[in-house]
């Protein structure tokens, strides 16, 4: 078996067991109960799962849907959630191959060395942690209508995180923004070694600077809807967990793509609001779980987000 065959494999395998864990924070944080304690078990008959039979995927075919004790079926959402975070892990995991391959293939003196930059690297885990996130988030919010702090803020601290780690590493005067030379406007910040042109932003104070304002932007999208929602029928449109959500897509990922993503969600959600309208399940006053969308969206934005601008540009 070749090498990028075994880590992907692995990063399948490390996906089903957080894809697992997953699964006990989806059922247990919507409640705030905890998800260390107690250990995994039967809803239902509350018996202890064996560490047999909480084996991700395998346990579920092996007992057939069922509760070994009481024999209450165990839904496919279980083994759904476990097979998705792990394909998600495989994508990622592809996606890290295929820069060290194309890094080996630049830099022949280092053929083994997997190396793509802080940049590239920071980007592939905020991708990953985001996926995990939004797989837990989507389940949630379909399920119970609630979109936990727990996940929503954590992200977007992880995301900030992960920016000023790639701030850290940033070579001298990269990201940087210059005035224009022909502006008299002398502006230097601290700590700046930069000698030429005027610098507004040092690369670092760009980068982190720039997230913050994205967690925001992307936050007041939601929130606007809602004020406006407000003003015109007198009742709550999007909630507060839905602005959460965009400002943790904004942190991992940046403005634009959170606003991709937003589109995405209003497209997906557009014909499941009109197949409920049509069905009689729903009428003009129903909740939707649109964070359930957003979420959909976010994943899609970090899987195809650029090949989908490219292919919007080419309409214009
Ligand atoms: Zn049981």
């Amino acid at each position: 078996m070749s090498l990028p065959l075994v880590f992907e494999l692995a990063a399948f395998i490390f996906g089903l067991l957080l894809g697992s864990f997953l699964n006990v924070c989806i059922v247990r944080l919507p409640f705030h109960e905890s998800i260390v304690k107690p250990r995994s078990r039967c809803p239902r008959c509350l018996h202890t799962l064996s560490w047999y039979d909480n084996i991700p995927l395998l346990s579920w075919i092996n007992l057939r849907a069922h509760c070994r004790h009481c024999r209450a079926s165990i839904p496919w959402r279980y083994p759904l959630v476990e097979f998705s975070v792990a394909v998600w892990f495989v994508i990622i995991a592809h996606r890290i191959v295929q820069a060290a391959v194309f890094i080996s293939a630049a830099n022949v003196t280092m053929p083994v060395r997997i190396d793509m930059g802080v940049g590239g690297g920071t980007y592939l885990l905020a991708t990953l942690i985001m996926g995990f996130l939004l797989i837990g988030l989507l389940v949630m919010d379909w399920q119970t209508s609630t979109l936990p702090d727990a996940f929503t803020l954590s992200g977007i601290v992880v995301g900030i995180f992960l920016i000023a780690v790639q701030a850290l590493f940033l070579a001298p005067d990269e990201a940087a923004i210059h005035l224009d030379t022909a502006h008299n406007l002398r502006m230097s910040s601290p700590g700046s070694f930069i000698d030429r042109g005027n610098v507004f932003l040092t690369g670092p104070e760009h980068l982190l600077l720039g997230r913050v304002a994205a967690v925001m932007g992307a936050a007041l999208i939601p929130l606007i809807i809602r004020w406006i929602y407000k003003l015109v029928r007198g009742q709550q449109g999007m909630g507060l967990g839905d602005a959460k959500l965009m400002a943790m897509i904004g942190a991992f990922l940046g403005f634009w793509p959170a606003v991709v993503a937003f589109v995405l969600g209003c497209f997906l959600i557009f014909p499941y609001a009109v197949t409920l309208l049509l069905r009689k399940r729903a009428n003009r006053s129903s909740e939707l779980p649109f964070g359930s969308f957003l979420a959909a969206g976010g994943l899609l934005t970090a899987l195809i987000g650029p090949a989908l601008l490219d292919w919007y540009r080419s309409f214009l």
